[in-house]
């Protein structure tokens, strides 16, 4: 690719403090990386997921194609320079936070602590209203599945009259009978040193919104994603053509966005398009800016917090493993029969999707159907980090599978390349299916099956 050949080292400099997110990713060199969160990758131009090193001589991206593969993504070194490496160097040696981190905890562990907290913060009335008026999700699948709400306005410590400081974790940790050290490994923990408490007091944090628990396919809890209530929006100005000294730009998820001056006195609103440049008339002049979205969807997780650790384990991040009311009736009452009996799964990609998809299964095919198609469905974390799904192919003697990604996957080449190297991964393993519809009847599986659409299955190598 020609981009490739003509880039120069990125200089580091030119990146504020929030552009860049540092990864759990470490080279062999210590070189630490960084993800482009508020700025574009500059070889595909898209912000999130494609990653940057520390020096600037590498970027990994997950978009764009070269001939140089690397899991799941392409590496690009660029043009080394003294100069700038030089620069990279000083400016980035701030950056390296030198924190000590837990390893990831075991799975029943993350399950243990992971049910508590979702009990403790519970689900609040708005997001019992948008899983179920929205997402169609039923009373009986949300309670099972532990969904909850973070909020910031939960106390985790507390001081008693006496001046004692004690955790709420600890405590709730007492009550159940585990370590009070179990929230050691456990992503969204980390540890906090208060003045006048000599124990490391344990905290839970992420964005507000709603949790969405990942369970494997022992229904055990071993990770959580964020539905984030407000989706961040950034912006970027351009060009600034105007006198007067300062305008704030306030934008939201859906594109509109408020001009205010210095006063928050509002000058003027609009619409913008994300990812292009927006021009705007002011009273004295014109500003351009450019606005960017973050993403609906994150992992919990505590990377880079005093013994806090991030959202993948040894295998990689969680799949979502759903079962219907057949397949769930197996595993309890015959848990070896269940991992043996050869199976068919349906594959999608994100938490939420497959819990909605799974419940209405039932609701579109009979029994027979679903003998052939999947009384399952598996969830991978995104659709560039499709590897976990491979072992559990293996583990649960899977020897078929229904591929049901959103019906738009063709209109994203990223995504495209990914679902083809899925396909040919699979391919070598297992019979593959694939599920299509009418996008016109829902972008993804969840809202076909939802609106009683019946996608056709097409066998591709069998
Ligand atoms: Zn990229």
């Amino acid at each position: 690719m020609a981009k490739e050949e003509i880039m120069n080292q990125l200089d580091m400099a030119q990146f504020s403090g929030r552009d860049l997110r540092m990864t759990s990713k470490v080279s062999k060199n210590g070189n630490h990386w960084y993800e482009f969160i508020r700025v574009a990758c500059p070889i595909c131009g898209h912000t999130g997921n494609c990653i940057v090193n520390e020096t600037g001589t590498a970027i990994i991206c997950t978009r764009c194609e070269n001939k140089h593969p690397y899991g799941t993504a392409w590496y690009y070194s660029l043009k080394y320079s003294a100069k700038t490496n030089q620069s990279n160097a000083i400016r980035m040696s701030k950056h390296v936070p030198d924190i000590k981190q837990a390893s990831h905890a075991n799975d029943n562990q993350l399950d243990k602590v992971y049910r508590l907290l979702l009990l403790y913060y519970g689900l609040t009335k708005a997001d019992f209203k948008t899983l179920t008026s929205q997402r169609h999700l039923s009373e009986e699948t949300i309670k099972h599945h532990h969904y909850a709400t973070f909020t910031e306005s939960k106390r985790q410590v507390v001081r008693t009259e006496s001046g004692k400081i004690y955790s709420i974790w600890h405590l709730l940790f007492k009550k159940i009978g585990i370590p009070l050290d179990s929230w050691l490994g456990v992503p969204g923990f980390y540890g906090v040193n208060l003045p006048d408490c000599k124990e490391l007091l344990p905290i839970f944090n992420t964005v507000e919104g709603t949790l969405i628990p990942f369970r494997n396919a022992s229904n055990l809890i071993t990770g959580l994603q964020v539905r984030v209530h407000k989706i961040p929006v950034y912006i970027k100005v351009i060009n600034k053509q105007f006198k007067s000294m300062a305008y704030k730009i306030h934008a939201s998820a859906d594109g509109s966005f408020t001009i205010t001056d210095r006063y928050g006195e509002e000058i003027t609103t609009g619409f913008g398009v994300f990812h292009q440049e927006n021009t705007v008339q002011l009273p004295d002049g014109m500003l351009t800016f450019k606005m960017s979205k973050g993403a609906k969807y994150i992992w919990v997780t505590s990377v880079h917090k005093l013994e806090g650790c991030g959202p993948s384990g040894d295998l990689g991040l969680p799949c979502q493993v759903d079962l219907d009311g057949i397949y769930q009736t197996l595993r309890l009452e015959a848990p070896a029969n269940f991992r043996q009996q050869p199976k068919t799964a349906w594959i999608t990609e994100g938490g939420l999707k497959t819990d909605v998809a799974t419940e209405q299964l039932s609701q579109v095919f009979t029994t027979q159907e679903l003998d052939k198609f999947g009384h399952m469905i598996i969830g991978v974390p995104g659709t560039s980090t499709w590897r976990p799904l491979l072992k559990l192919i293996a583990d649960l003697n899977i020897t078929r599978v229904t591929l049901a990604y959103d019906a738009d996957f063709v209109s994203n080449k990223a995504v495209q390349t990914q679902y083809s190297k899925l396909i040919s991964a699979l391919s070598n393993r297992v019979v593959v299916q694939i599920a299509i519809w009418n996008i016109n009847d829902g972008k993804g599986i969840d809202d076909c099956l939802v609106n009683r659409k019946r996608p056709k299955i097409i066998c591709l190598n069998a």
